[in-house]
């Protein structure tokens, strides 16, 4: 599903962010990126996701390369990725539906399909009463499930989460990890950066660790 060969970032300021970094991540994978504040972790979602280009290195996703793509084939790859922030990125002005409903409008979905993926996308994250609510009227947790909800609405094969529980209590997070855990059942390929240890000690999952912006050994630190 993602492969970077050779990948470097060196960002205009000069700072290096990636270096020589190769990696794999198979589709219907669940991985954790790890690594201190500054390592790259950001850099390297962003290069997935179109938002920054690599200075040198190959990356493909989801079969494609990105390195030849333009115009409205990114828009294409952007629909097939779901980003969740920390700080969820939510719309303040617009009810929990609008705020869902946002990349389906932009996908150009039919007004009733709209309505009926919303509302099950909203039932799957635990929020099935909530799409009149306006984000400030919710708690931190439910917050992030609107957030994930929106990454998902639009069934993408891959979702990037960017300190998805950074600002969350300890039980909180463990309950947004645990709806990461099941979408990636059900066939999407999640991407978890986090530098809290606590969420990979106990899984399987493979941990990519990056020490300034080089990969830690094989990419691999189990
Ligand atoms: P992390 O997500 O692991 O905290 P980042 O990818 O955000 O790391 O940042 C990696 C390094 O690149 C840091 O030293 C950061 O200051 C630098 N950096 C990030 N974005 C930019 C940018 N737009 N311009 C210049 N330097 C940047």
């Amino acid at each position: 599903m993602i492969h970077f060969s050779q990948v470097y970032k060196r960002y205009r300021n000069g700072h290096e962010a990636l270096r020589r970094v190769t990696l794999h991540v198979e589709r219907d994978e669940l991985v954790f990126l790890t690594g201190h504040s500054g390592a790259g972790k950001s850099t390297l979602l962003r290069l997935i996701m179109l938002a920054e280009r690599p200075t040198r290195g190959q990356i493909i996703v989801n079969d494609q390369n990105l390195a030849r793509l333009a115009g409205r084939r990114i828009a294409y790859l952007r629909r097939q990725i779901g980003v969740v922030f920390q700080d969820h990125k939510l719309l303040a002005d617009r009810p929990v539906f609008d705020n869902v409903a946002l990349p389906l409008i932009v996908a150009g979905v039919p007004h009733r399909e709209i309505g009926r993926r919303v509302r099950a996308i909203l039932d799957k994250v635990g929020l099935p009463a909530k799409e009149s609510h306006y984000p400030i009227m919710l708690s931190g947790g439910e917050q992030q499930r609107v957030g994930i909800a929106r990454a998902l609405v639009n069934r993408p094969a891959l979702l990037l989460a960017d300190e998805p529980t950074g600002n969350l209590d300890p039980d909180l997070a463990d309950e947004i990890m645990a709806l990461f855990y099941e979408f990636n059942r059900h066939h999407v390929t999640v991407v978890i950066a986090t530098h809290d240890f606590r969420h990979f000690q106990s899984t399987e999952q493979r941990v990519l660790e990056l020490r300034a912006g080089e990969l830690v050994g094989s990419g691999d630190v189990r």
